[in-house]
C-alpha cells in the first residue's frame, strides 16, 4: 500500500513517511503549501524555525 500526496498525487517515498507517518503531502507540497503537521518539530532535514526563516525570505 502507498500513500499518495493529497496535492499532487504523487507517491509520498517511505523515507518521509518514516518519519511523518500521516503525513498526506509530498516534501515538495508540503514546502509550497505548508505541512500538514501541525506542531510537529522537524519536517524532512528542516527543522520548523528554518521553514519559517525560509518563508519568511520569500515573502519580502
Ligand atoms: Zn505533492
Amino acid at each position: 500500500m502507498v500513500t499518495r500526496c493529497e496535492i499532487c498525487g504523487r507517491v509520498i517515498p517511505k523515507a518521509r513517511l518514516d518519519i511523518l507517518p500521516t503525513t498526506k503531502r509530498c516534501v515538495e507540497c508540503a514546502k509550497k503549501n505548508g505541512t500538514d503537521i501541525q506542531g510537529k518539530r522537524t519536517e524532512v532535514g528542516m527543522d520548523i524555525e528554518t521553514y519559517k526563516d525560509l518563508l519568511g525570505a520569500t515573502r519580502s
